[in-house]
């Protein structure tokens, strides 16, 4: 990554939630802050600007119509480092979910039976950034951590490549003082899903759902298994990776099931 003094950057959305730029307007204490160290020249949902003379591109959302790959191109070209933010733009997300149903069913499900023509929208399958685009970092979460996005514009501001936990969530699950939720009889993602979170959800009296996606070297067959052996049945075990995952876990082949 190259040193810039004070770069400019730009946040986009594709298909999303937006929850992961509504985290990152969430840093109130340290946007003045922020604001001294880089230039915001593009940001819809906290600024007029529409400047195109950005250096570095946070990208929200995964790409669900051929518009959306077609603007990823634009910014790749303009761009020198593109950053996915969140879930939905580093793995597809939950709205990959949808590749694994058929067109009719799943628009059924979102405008009914018989919606109006204005209703409808062209879509393809959802995908991550990086199956249009080279991607140069990735922040994970669903939305993202607040720290972790600070820390990749530190990172950004001082020419250091920013990096993420090659540790499962289950590590700092630990550290927190959180008493497992196997021992309670629940299932967990934890073991397979990239820490860096400090396993808010766990600690909140959840359990982690695998929003950061799976580790590199995760151990799925054997998650597998203990999972089944705390009384998940096939198809609630394959709802629990596909959550988060579903893109990468089911990219070989199209399913055109119908219903769960
Ligand atoms: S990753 Fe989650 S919070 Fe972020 S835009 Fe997607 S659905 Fe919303
Ligand atoms: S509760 Fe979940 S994240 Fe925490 S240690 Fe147990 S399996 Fe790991
Ligand atoms: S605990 Fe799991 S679901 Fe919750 S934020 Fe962390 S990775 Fe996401």
């Amino acid at each position: 990554m190259r040193w810039i003094k004070r770069p400019r950057i730009a946040f986009f959305s594709l298909t999303s939630c937006e929850g992961c730029q509504l985290m990152v307007l969430n840093c109130e204490e340290e946007l003045r802050e922020l604001s001294t160290r880089v230039d915001v020249v593009n940001f819809r949902e906290a600024t007029d600007l529409k400047r195109d003379d950005y250096q570095v591109a946070f990208i929200e959302g995964s790409v669900t119509r051929e518009e959306e790959a077609e603007k990823l191109k634009e910014i790749r070209q303009r761009a020198e480092t593109i950053i996915t933010l969140g879930a939905c733009s580093t793995t597809g997300g939950i709205n990959a979910l949808k590749n694994r149903f058929s067109p009719e069913y799943v628009t059924e499900c979102v405008y009914g039976r018989n919606p109006p023509n204005r209703l409808l929208v062209e879509n393809i399958p959802a995908m991550p950034v990086e199956e249009v685009i080279e991607v140069d970092y990735r922040i994970p979460g669903c939305p993202v951590s607040k720290e972790e996005f600070l820390g990749f514009v530190k990172a950004l501001v001082l020419g250091i490549p920013p990096g993420l936990p090659e540790y499962p969530v289950c590590n700092e699950c630990k550290m927190e003082g959180n008493i497992c939720v196997f021992e309670k009889g629940v299932a967990c993602m934890g073991p397979v899903t990239r820490g860096g979170c400090r396993a808010v959800c766990v600690s909140f009296g959840s359990i982690c759902w695998g929003c950061r996606g799976l580790l590199d070297d995760a151990n799925t067959d054997a998650h597998r298994e203990t999972l089944g052996n705390h009384g998940l049945g096939d198809d609630e075990i394959t709802k629990r990776f596909d959550l988060y995952s579903s893109f990468y876990i089911h990219r070989k082949g199209r399913c055109t099931k119908t219903t769960t």
